[in-house]
This record gives C-alpha cells, structure tokens and sequence, in this order.
C-alpha cells in the first residue's frame, strides 16, 4: 500500500475519460462545422475577468452574481477577479476592447468551460461547458430567427427527438417599469405565499420572482400580471416578425409569458429549448436578444442576440437518442516478437499512418498470448504480427479480428511494402 493519500477531484467538476471524450470530440468538431455553415467565427475570452465585469454585465441581483460566482483577489495585486460563469460578458468587453464592430455586424461563438458555485446534481454541476454563440451589431428580427432555425439544424444533425422551443418577449425599458408597477402590486398582495428569496427580490428584481420553482408560489406567478400583456406596439411586431420566420421554417414555438430567463440584460426575444428527458434540469439551451448590453460596458450602443447551450445536458441527451458503440483506440494492431521484430513494427506503423490508417504498436515485450489480448481489448478490426518467421520472409501475417467485419476472421501474408495499401484498401 502506497504511504501517501490520494487527493481526490472537487466536487462538482466532472473528468471526462475514453471513450467519453470521443463524443465530445465528435460533438465539438460537428458544432464546428455547422457554426461555419452559417459564418459564425471563433472568439476566445480568458477564463478569468475584473469580477465587476460579471456583476456590472449579468447584474447584481441574480442567482448567478449573488451566490454562484468563483471569485477571489489575487495576492499579487489586490485585483478581484472571477472566473467566467457564463461567455457573453466576455465577448462583448473584448468586443468593445478591440473596436471589433467598426465596420460592420459579427458573427462570433465560443466554447469551453464555465464555473458557477451551484449545488451538484444531474445536469448542473459547478465547472461545465458551453457552446456561446452572439450576433453582434443587428437589431433583428431575422437574426434572432436565424439563431433559433441554426438551433433546429443542430438538434436534427444530432438527431435528438422530444427537444421544444418556448419564446417569450422581454419588451423594452418603458414596456418594462410600466409591468414592474403591476407586478410589484401583485406580489404585495401576496406577500404570505412568497419565500425569503422573493420578497427580497420583490422590489430589486421583481421579474425574476416569476422565475421561482417553488411550488407553493406556482398560483401567484400563474396569476401575476404579465409583461406581454404590457407590450407596445413595437415590440409586438418585433415578436410576430420572429414567428413568421420561424412558421417559414416550420419550426414549432409556444409562447411562455413567464419565460424570464437567469440573466438581467435581455430585452424582446427570450428562447429556451427545452426537453423532459433530463430529469429536473430540461433546459438545454437559453437565449434571447440584449439590445443594452454593449452600451452598459461602455461600448458605442449596438443591439446584440446570442444563446448559450450546456454540452453536459446536451450530450447526455445525445447519449440518449444516439447511443453508439465504443469507439475503438486503432485500426491495426501491431504485435511482435524480439527487438529487430519490434523495430521493424514501428516503421512499418509509421507507414499505415502515412496512408491514413490509426496504427498502435504493442509497447513492452510480452508474450504474442497477451499481445492479442491487448489486440482485441483495442477494438482494432486487424492484428499484424511479426515475429522471426515473417522478418526473414519480409512478410506480415495479418490476422482479422472481427468476424463479420472486414477480413472476416481470416488470416494472410502479405509483403511489408504492399502492407499499407492492403490494408487501406480492405478496412
Ligand atoms: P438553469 O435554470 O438550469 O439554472 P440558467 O438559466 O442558469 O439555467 P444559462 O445561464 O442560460 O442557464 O446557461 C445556458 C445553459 O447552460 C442552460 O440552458 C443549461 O443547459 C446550461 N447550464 C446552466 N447551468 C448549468 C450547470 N450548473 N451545469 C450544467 N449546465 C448548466
Ligand atoms: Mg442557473
């Protein structure tokens, strides 16, 4: 027994092993690809940020700002920092750092980890990872149902069933104070339903109480005014326009007036897709428009619409209506006996790379018996064996690994300068 401790890893934060990893591999090089198709551009943004970025660009009364973020000072220089609990306020202070906008409208996404300090369950854990997509610079309502007919493109590329889209419109600042009042007067009559959290929210951020899950409190937020009710004719249209495009594509929608989103800064568009086959957490991806963003961190006034999607909760989903097979470490298993045999393996897999084959030679000397153990634990279709009978022949015997499959079980011989394209050509 070893004398030292194990450290385990922090709760909340997920390793990602084989062959885990190679669905994300997949996913992450298929999200790549259907990003570019609609000419969105990577953008990357640090991990670490000022902290009064989040709480200035999020808002200082949400779950996330209040209670969620990794923020700490650094002793080398006193400045709070934070690790980034989502991508878009990133994005946009780059954005306006670089004068990226100058010229013209962006297309841009990110991908990669985020941090919030959240209670550890399915679906939601502390360090996670999302696809971040922005349209910077139009006002829509066509980007906003670009993104939303982009979105319906991944779900059938990943062939996910059972995933549907609600939408809502925010409205603007005006739409907004005039609901506020109502609603403020709808939760003061209701005072003895509302938790600890509403009634401290009641008058910072009202709207957000309609956000609640608790059960008890399900009555009042149905029968609480709603902000659509308060939409003025400008915001109206914006809304229908986004409707019409999406009845354009066939995409099916349900408005959900008390759809409000985590996050402060969204105004009109508001999207969630959402599925029950997630257990409690079904939101696999939320969005909407944030027209005030880019002004509020100091950037020259541009309307902006984005979406953010959780990979776990995707990929979990994915797992679910795709499940595969594991995916094998190689194509060709190379085995050998002796030092010469050993050597000869490797240039001869270097070889198989160059004609596109993925080659593993066994590494350490054991016997051929377990060697091909190693083969067939691989998932390799072929084995070539080397021993002293085939280097003095200048020949490799390759045996087939998998019945039904390529080979089908058999075994030949074939010259060390044909092997390549023999086997390119038969796996
Ligand atoms: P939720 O209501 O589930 O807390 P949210 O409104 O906080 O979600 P967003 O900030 O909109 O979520 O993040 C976008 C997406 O990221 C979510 O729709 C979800 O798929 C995913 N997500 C959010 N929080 C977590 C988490 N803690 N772990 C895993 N995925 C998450
Ligand atoms: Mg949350």
């Amino acid at each position: 027994m070893s004398e030292f401790k194990k450290v385990a890893g922090l709760t909340g934060m997920k390793d990602a092993l084989p062959p885990e990893t190679a669905r994300w591999e997949r996913l992450e090089a298929l999200v790549r690809d259907w990003l570019a198709a609609y000419g969105y551009q990577n953008l990357r943004t640090p991990v670490l940020e000022h902290t009064r970025l989040f709480a200035r660009g999020i808002g200082e009364v949400t779950d996330i700002v209040e209670k969620e973020m990794y923020s700490f000072i650094d002793p080398l220089n006193d400045e709070r920092l934070t690790m980034r609990p989502e991508f878009t306020a990133g994005i946009v202070r780059s954005a306006i750092e670089h004068n990226f906008l100058y010229d013209r409208p962006r297309r841009v996404y990110a991908m990669g980890p985020v941090f919030r300090h959240e209670r550890p369950q399915r679906g939601r854990y502390r360090q996670f990872h999302q696809i971040d997509v922005e349209a910077l610079g139009f006002p829509g309502p066509d980007v906003d149902a670009e993104l939303i007919v982009m979105l319906a493109r991944l779900w059938r590329l990943l062939g996910l069933k059972d995933i549907r889209l609600e939408l809502n419109s925010l409205g603007q600042a005006a739409e907004r104070a005039a609901h506020r009042a109502a609603l403020v007067a709808h939760l003061e009559k209701h005072l003895d339903v509302l938790d600890e959290e509403a009634r401290r929210r009641m008058h910072s951020n009202p709207l957000r109480v309609l956000d609640t899950k608790n059960p008890a409190m399900q009555d009042m937020a149905n029968a609480a005014p709603r902000l659509f009710d308060f939409l003025g004719a400008e915001s109206l249209a914006h809304y229908r326009g986004l409707c019409d495009r999406l009845d354009d594509a066939g995409i099916a929608y349900t408005l959900n007036p008390r759809l409000v989103r985590g996050l402060d800064y969204y105004n009109l568009t508001v999207f969630e897709w959402v599925t029950d086959r997630l257990g409690a957490q079904g939101t696999v991806c939320g969005g909407g428009r944030y027209d005030g963003l880019i002004e509020l961190l100091g950037g020259k006034p541009a309307p902006a619409v984005g979406f953010a999607i959780g990979m776990e909760r995707l990929l979990d989903l994915w797992q679910q209506d795709a499940p595969d097979q594991d995916p094998a470490e190689c194509q060709v298993y190379l085995v050998h006996q002796g030092e010469a045999a050993q050597r000869r393996a490797a240039r001869l897999a270097e070889s198989l790379r160059d004609a596109g084959l993925r080659a593993l030679v066994h590494a350490g000397s054991t016997g051929f018996k377990s060697q091909f153990r190693r083969a067939d634990a691989s998932g390799a279709v072929a084995a070539v064996v080397l021993g002293e009978d085939e280097l003095a022949a200048g020949m490799a015997s390759v045996k087939w690994l998998r019945t039904g499959a390529a080979g089908d079980g058999q075994q030949e011989s074939v010259a060390f300068d044909r092997l390549a394209a023999h086997l390119q050509q038969r796996i």
